[in-house]
């Protein structure tokens, strides 16, 4: 099992190291062939617009688009996050638009442009040590969609079928309980592949 990291902006070293911790096989990738044989894919945090402009640039939106179609986990993380919404609030359009969430960019104000927070995950991790980073959060989310955590009141990790969403850094602390998560996830995706061939 190899899960790759997208090494276009952002702490992609980190992410690695979190998933090799997690026990899995984790790889950077820039180019597309790069995509072949993966079984899941984290989008790390840096500026949404950018990496989406480097996704259009590299060839990389519409085989990262289908590898979420086929049901290949994908892992958004802060900006990352903002690449797999549906909808993004004031801004028409959306990039890889495979959640049905909205999100609400750098939404914690200027005054907390980062800071840390104590979350509890659903069914993951309790006390979970969580950075933010002029973060967004998920203002809206549809009825597929699995709320996972929030901080007061505003939606920070959501998770629909194949898709982990959350709207801060979570490689850049020690605890990779998230990490893990998203490798059990991938799999189980993968059993479940094996069983319907
Ligand atoms: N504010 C950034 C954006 O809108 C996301 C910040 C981050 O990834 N740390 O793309």
């Amino acid at each position: 099992m190899k899960i790759g990291v997208l090494a276009l902006q952002g702490a992609v070293r980190e992410h690695v190291r979190m998933l090799e911790q997690s026990g899995v096989e984790a790889v950077p990738v820039k180019r597309n062939h790069e995509l072949e044989g993966l079984d899941g894919l984290v989008i790390p945090g840096g500026e949404s617009t950018t990496i989406s402009k480097l996704m259009h640039q590299y060839d990389l939106m519409e085989p990262v688009k289908e590898m979420g179609r086929k049901g290949r986990p994908l892992f958004g993380t802060c900006a990352g996050l903002i690449l797999l919404a549906k909808r993004i609030e004031g801004m028409e359009g959306s990039h890889l638009g495979l959640m049905d969430i909205t999100v609400r960019r750098n939404a914690f104000g200027r005054q907390r442009e980062s800071f840390e927070a104590r979350l509890d995950v659903k069914g993951v991790a309790e006390d979970y040590e969580a950075v933010f980073i002029r973060a967004p959060y998920i203002s809206e989310a549809g009825p597929e969609v699995d709320v996972l955590s929030a901080l007061e009141g505003r939606t920070v990790i959501v998770r629909q079928g194949p898709f982990l969403g959350a709207s801060f850094h979570p490689e850049l602390t020690e605890d990779h309980r998230l990490h893990s998560y998203f490798a059990e996830m991938v799999k189980e995706s993968r059993t479940e592949k094996t069983n319907t061939v």
